[in-house]
């Protein structure tokens, strides 16, 4: 079937409105009508070519929500009507070590990517979420619950889960002092998650003006980076800090900040390599991690988890034909905190 997308059709090309084409329905398959779909920082990365050789004509968009319009002969998860999402990939080899135990986005096989990767067949490009229908396997598809809109949804496919992961895999909760360092699409929810799972919660940041939104959505601090004597004062205090900033950062500065024992988890992905002075691991026994989105059980997981505390993201809603203003505007920090796109508008 033919639908409507965007796409950027050379590196850099701004995006423009096409036709693109849908596989069949497989046994397997679900059919979604996109409603909406966030717009995350790593579409402009890949749409730029900024991580290495990527795949074009490129339709971006690994955030997406929807209704199910459509399901194949064997599909048992999902009905016509069901509200669905998809995340940051569609498939993946399903038989190695990390897919068997559910983390299908560390797949050591064939990871089909959501946009700028291949189907399963690792032949086929995929095409993303600005789009207005997707084909996906059922069991690559996520519930979004009920009482989730749509639109605020569509962010935590990959937002959402990109947060949520290192906060569990490092045991965010009650007595525990995380840093969130960036207040974007990513950042704000790592702020409203951690404060959720009962952490205390600091947003770093480069933006004085953030602090007010950042305490509205949990932080109980708020450190402005280049403000040299508060980066002093908060040395030795975190146990935790996430980092969601595009490009590099002063990472022995952010490193200072940890107790004995701390860790710094990079979830931004700029594309230069990273600089560390090994004595500011030295110093405390910190250490460097870094993670990738979540699985699927575990996006799921936290799907409920938001539903269950009343919350999506904090978004501004865009027609699709202004969808390259919206990548100059969050690449200048001027987002709150997530552009969706209406693709009705499309
Ligand atoms: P975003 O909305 O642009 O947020 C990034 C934030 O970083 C900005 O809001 C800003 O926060 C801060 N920042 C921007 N420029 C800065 C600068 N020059 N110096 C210091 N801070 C700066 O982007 P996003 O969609 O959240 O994505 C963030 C990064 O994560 C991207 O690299 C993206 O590709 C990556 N990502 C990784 C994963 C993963 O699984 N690991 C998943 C999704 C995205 P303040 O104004 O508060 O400083
Ligand atoms: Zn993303
Ligand atoms: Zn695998």
């Amino acid at each position: 079937m033919e639908t409507k997308a965007y796409a950027a059709a050379t590196p850099g090309a701004p995006l423009e409105a096409t036709t693109i084409e849908r596989r069949d329905l497989g046994p397997h398959d679900i059919l979604i009508d996109t409603k909406f779909a966030g717009i995350c920082h790593s579409d402009i990365h890949q749409a730029r070519e900024e991580w290495g050789q990527a795949i074009f004509p490129m339709v971006p968009g690994h955030e997406i929500a929807g209704v199910v319009s459509a399901v194949g002969s064997e599909v048992k998860k999902f009905e016509v009507g069901d509200h669905a999402g998809v995340g940051c990939f569609v498939d993946s080899c399903r038989e190695c070590e990390n897919c068997e135990q559910g983390l299908e986005q560390y797949c050591t096989g064939h990871l089909s990517v959501t946009y700028n990767g291949r189907e399963a067949d690792k032949e086929t490009p995929t095409y993303g979420g600005y789009s207005q229908a997707i084909v996906v396997d059922e069991n690559y598809a996520l519930h979004i619950p009920g009482n989730l809109a749509l639109d605020i949804a569509a962010p935590l496919l990959c937002a959402g889960i990109t947060l949520y992961s290192p906060l569990r895999q490092w045991g965010a909760g009650p007595g525990m002092k995380v840093g969130i360092v960036g207040l974007g699409g990513l950042g704000h929810m790592g702020v409203k998650i951690a404060h959720a799972m009962g952490a205390d919660v600091t947003l770093i940041s480069h933006s004085a003006h953030k602090e007010a939104d950042a305490r509205a959505l949990g932080a109980t601090n708020f450190l402005l980076s280049s403000d040299k004597g508060q980066m002093k004062a908060a040395r030795y205090t975190f146990d935790l800090i996430i980092n969601t900033v595009a490009v590099n950062i002063d990472v022995d500065q952010y490193l200072s900040l940890l107790k004995l024992d701390g860790t710094l988890v990079m979830v931004g992905i700029p594309t230069e390599p990273l600089s560390i002075r090994t004595f500011s691991m030295a110093m405390a026994r910190r250490r460097v991690a870094a993670s990738n989105i979540g699985g699927i059980a575990e996006t799921q997981e936290m799907l409920d988890f938001c539903a269950e505390h009343g919350f999506g993201a904090d978004i501004e809603i865009i027609d699709a034909k202004d969808i390259n203003t919206a990548w100059e505007r969050v690449i200048n920090s001027d987002v709150k905190y997530r552009f969706v796109i209406d693709t009705a508008s499309m």
